[in-house]
């Protein structure tokens, strides 16, 4: 562990009133960090706040402090605020001010894309999940971690690794699950929630999704889009929209899928990628950011404009990965 939890410990004992942001459409690495983090906080007698722009979605609920988060700032400002994988101050959404307000900001993020804003900035992209270097900041304020504090942190690591899955799992994340199941948390309840209950107009929009992909670059990029048309006549809500760009990548042969949805504020590019196609580098073209295998954008083109010239940053991204890599420095 670096020296950084303790010191954000510490300028968490000190404080007064804490703020803790996520970002616009949180995740459940993103919530389950955020309320871990309030109630290690709760345990020293601190109060903290959480704050989601975009509100909390269904399956996160209910855990503990989710009726609680915050949709609009609070007045006034907190004297430490603690921005949650916002890879920029803007990703809070209608919270970045308050950030900004705060005579401390403490940035903790694994995001590859992390601009380094803020007073103490906890960056590790070796982390699966934030919720492993939140479980880091708990064990600075030498917190117990209680069945609670483990509900929320079990639900950040199983999330962000998609249930033990993805490339990001190492034993860092295994053990600290491990340690979060001895306190009373359980990984069948969490994937219960999150992965085995839909609605059925959570289904009808994948089937659409799904029947309407396209496949190009030789079958190594697959798109399809989600309009507000469609999320109407399948019965389903925008959180609906979550976990379908992963399945594209399913197919084989396919390094990059991208989903294009549109929504008021512009349209949503979902990215995920496999066999050295970085994501992040697609979605930073374009103002986004993320992770190597998954990250995002929002653009505010016309859909066909932002797909096509999506899709040639994906084939550009295709051909350097096909390049040899450079020799490696001694
Ligand atoms: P999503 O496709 O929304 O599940 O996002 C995939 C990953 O990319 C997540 O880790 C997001 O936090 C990140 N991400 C998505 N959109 C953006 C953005 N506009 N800027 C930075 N990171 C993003
Ligand atoms: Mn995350």
């Amino acid at each position: 562990m670096t020296d950084l939890p303790y010191q954000i410990a510490a300028a968490l004992r000190k404080s007064r009133s804490v703020f803790i942001a996520c970002h616009v459409a949180p995740d459940g690495d993103c919530l389950g960090s955020a309320l871990a983090l309030q109630l290690a906080l709760a345990r020293i007698g601190r109060t903290a706040q959480v704050g989601s722009a975009d509100g909390v979605p269904e399956p996160f609920r209910v855990l503990p402090g989710a009726g609680r988060v915050l949709t609009a700032p609070p007045a006034p400002p907190a004297d430490v605020a603690v921005a949650v994988e916002c890879s920029t101050v803007d990703r809070a959404g209608t919270f970045a001010q308050a950030l900004l307000d705060a005579a401390t900001l403490i940035n903790i993020d694994h995001h590859v894309s992390n601009a380094g804003y803020g007073h103490l900035v906890y960056w590790d992209t070796s982390a699966a999940a934030v919720g492993e270097q939140v479980a880091d900041v708990v064990a600075a304020l030498r917190v117990p971690i209680d069945r609670e504090i483990a509900e929320c942190l079990l639900t950040a690591v199983v999330t962000d690794t998609g249930s033990f899955r993805y490339r990001n799992t190492t034993a860092r994340s295994l053990r600290l699950a491990a340690e979060l199941v001895d306190a009373g948390a359980s990984v069948h309840q969490i994937v219960e929630r999150v992965y085995e209950t839909r609605s059925a107009g959570n289904l009808r929009l994948l089937g659409l999704a799904l029947a309407g992909l396209t496949l190009t670059a030789d079958g190594r990029i697959v798109w399809t889009q989600i309009t507000p048309q469609m999320l109407t006549s399948a019965g389903a809500m925008p959180d609906d929209v979550t976990g379908i760009v992963g399945m594209l990548r399913q197919i084989r042969g396919v390094r990059i899928a991208l989903l294009f949805e549109v929504t008021p504020q512009g349209v949503r590019v979902g990215i995920r990628s496999r066999e050295g196609a970085r994501s992040h580098v697609i979605a930073e073209a374009f103002g986004g950011g993320g992770h190597q295998e998954a990250a995002g954008f929002t653009a505010s083109g016309a859909l066909d404009t932002v797909i096509a010239a999506t899709l040639a940053a994906a084939e550009k991204e295709l051909q350097r990965a096909a390049q040899p890599s450079p020799p490696s420095r001694p």
